[in-house]
């Protein structure tokens, strides 16, 4: 019975929001999550390429690249009210550290926006997708660091050591004692730099963390340069704004 009011209700929905791509946005046509297409054309980040090293983190690893159709996905995510879409993503980023991180981590946390961003944006994508990670990992996320530095976005800069530094001190860990002796998980959407992750690493450890691994949906250039440019999602107008990872 339960079954069918489920099911009854998910049809309803789908009526009124009729499901889209995960990536393009195209609507779905008896496809599940991501259209054909793009199935076909995901840049999956292999092996080795789909890994990174870090100063105070020990491992990002991703299971796709920065590009294409991944960076239109993660800018409907961040800019267009796409929140729907950290469901598939998460999914994908919880296989990747099931095949490629060994377990368990006591804790599944996320790079927080600053106050005013989530005011302006409604939501943090990085909590969304470490909300959809740590659930099919048999986890529940856990705020941990809280941003009290409102810094420049970090796309606008080139070079590892002006992320760097633009990243410095914009993190603090909340409730530290929670995080001793612990093994973290930290989710974000993207590593280009790894700036940005490698500061909430150093900060949860000085805060008594045992290790902290990384999780992103995809990964860029080390440099973090862009190439090329972000279409808008299929119906959608995009009026012309900029990627720029406004956090
Ligand atoms: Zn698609």
């Amino acid at each position: 019975m339960m079954e069918r009011v489920r099911r009854g209700a998910a049809w309803v929905l789908d009526l009124i929001f009729p499901p889209r791509c995960a990536f393009c946005g195209t609507l779905l046509d008896g496809e599940r999550e991501v259209c054909a297409l793009c199935r076909d054309q995901l840049p999956w980040a292999a092996g080795q390429e789909g890994e990174r090293k870090g100063e105070f983190f020990s491992r990002c690893v991703f299971p796709l690249r920065y590009q294409d159709m991944v960076r239109r996905g993660i800018h409907g995510l961040k800019f267009e009210g796409r929140s729907a879409c950290a469901g598939v993503y998460g999914a994908m980023m919880a296989r990747c550290v099931r095949e490629r991180l060994e377990g368990p981590f006591h804790i599944v946390t996320w790079v927080p926006v600053s106050r005013a961003r989530l005011r302006r944006r409604g939501y943090d994508q990085a909590r969304l997708l470490a909300r959809e990670v740590a659930e099919a990992l048999g986890k529940h996320a856990m705020a941990t660091l809280r941003k009290v530095r409102h810094n420049q976005p970090q796309s606008s800069l080139t070079g590892v050591s002006a992320r760097r530094a633009n990243a410095l001190d914009c993190y603090r860990a909340v409730e530290p004692r929670r995080l001793a002796g612990r093994r973290v998980l930290l989710v974000d959407d993207v590593i280009t730099s790894g700036a940005t992750l490698s500061e909430c690493a150093r900060v949860l450890l000085s805060a008594g963390a045992a290790e902290v691994c990384c999780v992103t949906l995809a990964g860029a250039g080390k440099g973090g340069k862009k190439t090329g440019s972000v279409r808008p999602f299929a119906g959608e107008t995009g009026h012309g704004r900029g990627e720029n990872g406004r956090r």
